[in-house]
């Protein structure tokens, strides 16, 4: 069914601890990713019944030559460090070898206490299953990288938070696990053997082309440098906030990692902020980018001692080395951006061209997503003030000087600017729905957003900008 090929579990004892999932008496499927399992995974589940699956996707059935550990890892949680933290509520099935031969962590989201638990209670309500499910799910057929969902499952229990709520369990696939926390957890505490296996691990796994370089540790920050920024980029694109850009959160792969308090923005403004624990707007949508470097720097300390033995030589080549490598967030940015508006060649002023439209965006408070859609299909759709023209004919101006025509353009906007997005209130909705036992508004969602791009049938709603009264303005943490 499962064939594992465990590779994490190989490295030093206190790279994890042993644990497994807590005793459910009547798991029930809610969904399976089928079409994920088939044809990225190459896992045949047909054979099985929706009971086999929640035994399964609930951690009771456990497959032969499975791992169940918890990871350790620690990290810098809205810039304060946090020693401790660690697999909580996760459990590592194991790994797998996917049809393309690439290595991916199967991991059970809620199935109970680890011995990182600390005082929780290990589990999920069926909320941040949902959205989880919905959001990593539509991020990926955007052309976001990110983990992918596999299965939901319900526990049959109750869990308890500010009122009882249904228990789920989130099957997640991710590239790896590594963290960013998961070097800090080592570097603190003075164990420079273990950051360098977990280095040496990740580069193996992740950036095999830059095993043996000279200076492979530059080489690594530079390489996840790189995939973080493009994928901050692209959250930008989508106007996506995290929410929580925790160091543990960010992924060494580069994947969108842990969907808690996250959105894709409504209506535009440059410093919205959505989760309800971020009062001081240190995650605010237009901080993503600079909020990633300062985790990149995490990333640099936690690695200076394999750069260079004396410790001042290591930090000089490695300030020199991410400082000119800082304005790749930028240039990635621009790249993402660009073809949202049409622009199909190199202009010195697109960045500012840019910039004004989002300006503009926020000043007449219009829909991120909605109104780069629009754009290309006319400008009947805007109410032609003087703040519109100020951004239309220079615009224009700009289209006029590449050689594109204007159905390439056209046909360039709509291949980057989506139609459906994962809203929050839409969101919400199949959540509310599903703590009353009905997944079919999930199951609908989870079908418009495979194809975010193309017009469909009958989901006219999903397109839309949420009325005042659907508007949600802020996310509470996932658990
Ligand atoms: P997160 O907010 O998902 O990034 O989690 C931050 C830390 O809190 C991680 O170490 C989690 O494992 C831990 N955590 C979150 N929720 C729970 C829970 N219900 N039980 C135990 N640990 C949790
Ligand atoms: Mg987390």
């Amino acid at each position: 069914m499962i064939k594992f090929d465990n590779t994490y579990i190989e490295l030093p004892e206190q790279f994890y601890k042993s644990t497994k999932a807590e005793e459910f008496k009547s798991p029930y499927l809610i969904e399976v990713n089928k079409d994920f399992a088939d044809r990225g995974l190459g896992l045949d589940f047909n054979s099985l019944s929706d009971e086999d699956l929640a035994l399964l996707f609930s951690g009771q059935d456990v497959p032969e030559g499975a791992a169940q550990i918890a990871l350790a890892y620690a990290g810098h949680q809205f810039g304060h460090y946090s020693p401790q933290l660690g697999d909580g509520r996760a459990l590592l099935l194991g790994e797998i070898l996917s049809p393309e031969g690439k290595r991916l962590d199967i991991q059970l989201k809620g199935s109970g206490q680890t011995p990182f638990s600390r005082r929780g209670d290990g589990r999920s309500s069926l909320g941040p299953v949902i959205r989880e499910y919905i959001v990593s799910e539509a991020m990926y057929h955007l052309g976001v990288p990110t983990t992918r969902a596999l299965a939901a499952v319900g526990t049959g229990e109750m869990v308890y938070r500010e009122r009882p709520l249904p228990g789920g369990i989130f099957t997640r696939v991710a590239s790896s696990h590594i963290r960013i926390g998961s070097f800090e957890y080592f570097a603190a505490s003075g164990d420079i053997t273990a950051v360098k296996a977990l280095a040496d691990y990740a580069i193996h796994r992740h950036y095999p082309e830059i095993e043996g370089e000279e200076n492979v540790y530059l080489h690594f920050i530079e390489s996840v440098a790189n995939a973080q920024a493009l994928l901050v980029a692209k959250w930008m694109s989508f106007g996506f906030i995290h929410g929580v850009m925790n160091t543990d959160n960010m992924s060494i792969s580069g994947e969108t990692l842990d969907y808690g308090p996250c959105a894709f923005m409504d209506n535009f403004s440059f410093d919205k902020v959505f989760s309800s624990i971020d009062t001081m707007g240190r995650y605010a949508y237009n901080n993503q980018i600079s909020i990633a470097k300062w985790n990149l720097f995490r990333l640099a300390e936690s690695l200076l001692p394999l750069i260079h033995t004396d410790l001042n030589k290591a930090m000089e080549v490695t300030e020199k080395s991410i400082s000119g490598y800082v304005h790749i967030y930028e240039q990635k940015w621009l790249e993402q951006m660009k073809p949202k508006l049409g622009l199909m060649s190199d202009h010195e002023n697109d960045k500012d061209l840019i910039q004004q439209w989002l300006q503009y965006l926020q000043n007449e408070d219009l829909d991120f997503t909605l109104s780069f859609r629009k754009l290309s299909g006319g400008i009947e759709s805007f109410k032609p003030t003087t703040a519109f023209k100020e951004f239309y004919l220079p615009w224009q101006q700009r289209l006029d000087m590449q050689s594109a025509t204007s159905i390439e353009v056209k046909s360039c906007m709509n291949r980057t600017n989506p139609i459906y997005i994962a809203r929050n209130h839409q969101v919400e909705r199949a959540i509310q729905a599903a703590y009353k036992g009905d997944f079919s508004v999930f199951k609908k969602m989870n079908r418009i957003f495979r194809n975010p791009y193309e017009l469909q049938d009958n989901c006219e709603e999903y397109a839309l900008a949420p009325m005042e009264s659907e508007r949600i303005t802020a996310t509470f943490c996932g658990t």
